[in-house]
């Protein structure tokens, strides 16, 4: 690591200077986390909003529980998943009637990739990261053996020179602006410019973007895009996930899953699908209502919040961190993997050490909760409208102790569970 120019005992008075002078300190109160819990793995599971268990318990008693099936009509169910799609649209620059909610990253990974090689029925490539999430890989994979198209695993950088070359016969691309390991963040307007003038369409995973980043789907000409509910939008565990279809691409939009709830007319019971206009083409089936509530009510954290507020308090965060790692872990085996330029930072921080796993156990028993990417990253993830500038002095702090007192080589912090 860099030598530092801070010393320790700078670092717990600057925390408190930085969180003085933060004004979006006030967010905070707009969730709900424990006492003397460091919660920096909001990019895995967003902490609880406060405004998400009285719109759950109105969800399953009145709605549910005294409204019972009319609640389709009378309380909206079916509209949900386009409601909560442009609640999400506000937030990745995607003007209403693009963005549907429900089903999960993985399904509507499945649903838009297969959609876009039918939208280019020429061509024979799939080009994606070979870092890319398993989830993302392993579609890409299985589209490519259903409609016998060739899967190129090429790094994002690469990415140009790849497509002059070969261009013309990709038919889309799939890549996440943000590295879910390393925390970097890639130029997704490059990128999606050289995906297009190459004739391809551009497809973002924006699982670790979406509510850390001010996106610009509509602006930067972004083809289609998926992302989940759980992580920076804080929805709950296996919150839906959302899919935009750019609304250029909407009246051609024929994807694989044919569910009823994206028929033109559901309830004629015809015996041949028929899409609906629009995105609520994307719909599936029988969305799961209670989640899709729970996330509607989460997102309302973000109302009236300037998202690009949240991405610079998300880089004094991530460079605070990085700076007191320098300090608190000089010396103790440790690299920065997160790239210190800003414009390369997405919203973690990211470290490396052999003994990743038992010093992320290490640090929750001390009640700072991160987590492990193998073989040996901790990864601390932020979220602006929750993590203070304490928080992350306290994280690193902790963990310093943690390796000077050799807490991780007590045997119960070796021991694998099956979520790491
Ligand atoms: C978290 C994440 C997923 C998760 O997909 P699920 O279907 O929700 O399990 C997919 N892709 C990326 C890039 C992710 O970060």
């Amino acid at each position: 690591m860099s030598t530092a120019a801070l010393r320790r005992e700078d670092l717990a008075p600057q925390a408190r200077a930085l969180d003085a002078a933060d004004p979006l300190a006030d967010l905070r109160g707009r969730f709900l986390l424990p006492d003397g819990i460091v919660y920096l793995d909001g990019n895995s599971l967003g902490a609880l909003p406060a405004a998400v268990p009285a719109a759950v318990a109105d969800a399953v008693h009145r709605q549910w529980g005294t409204d019972l099936i009319r609640s389709w009509n009378d309380n909206a169910w079916w509209q949900a998943p386009l409601r909560v799609g442009d609640a999400i649209g506000r937030l990745i620059g995607a003007a209403p009637g693009q963005t549907v909610a429900g089903d999960s990253t993985s399904v509507h990974l499945f649903n838009a990739l297969t959609a876009a090689t039918r939208l280019r029925p020429d061509r024979t490539l799939l080009v994606t990261d070979p870092v890319h999430f398993p989830t993302d890989q392993y579609i890409a994979d299985s589209v490519a053996r259903l409609t016998g198209l060739t899967v190129h695993r090429i790094p994002v950088g690469e990415l140009p020179g790849f497509l002059a070359a070969h261009g013309d016969r990709v038919a889309v691309a799939g890549y996440s602006p943000v590295d879910y390991r390393t925390g970097e963040l890639h130029d997704m307007a490059a990128a999606t410019d050289a995906v297009r003038r190459a004739g391809a369409l551009m497809l973002w995973d924006l699982c670790h973007a979406a509510g850390a980043l001010p996106l610009q789907l509509d602006r930067t000409g972004v083809d289609l895009a998926v992302g989940c509910g759980y992580k920076f939008l804080s929805g709950g565990p296996g919150a839906p996930a959302f899919l935009y279809v750019a609304q250029r691409h909407q009246a051609a939009f024929d994807h694989p899953l044919t569910g009823w709830n994206g028929h033109a007319d559901p309830f004629a019971a015809d015996s041949g699908y028929a899409p609906a206009a629009g995105v609520g083409r994307a719909r599936i089936g029988t969305p799961p209502i209670l989640s899709l509530l729970a996330l509607e009510a989460a997102l309302t954290a973000f109302e009236g919040v300037d998202l690009e507020l949240v991405r610079a308090k998300s880089l004094s965060l991530t460079g605070f961190l990085l700076d007191c790692a320098d300090v608190e872990l000089a010396g103790l085996g440790f690299t920065a993997v997160t790239p210190r330029e800003p414009s390369r930072r997405g919203s973690q921080a990211v470290l490396r050490h052999p003994d990743a796993y038992p010093m992320v156990q290490a640090l929750a028993a001390r009640g700072v909760i991160a987590d492990m990417r193998a073989p040996d990253l901790l990864r601390f993830g932020v979220n602006a409208l929750y993590t203070s500038h304490r928080d992350v002095q306290q994280a690193m702090r902790q963990l310093h102790e943690v390796v000077l007192a050799g807490e991780h080589r007590q045997e119960r912090f070796r021991l694998r569970k099956p979520v790491t």
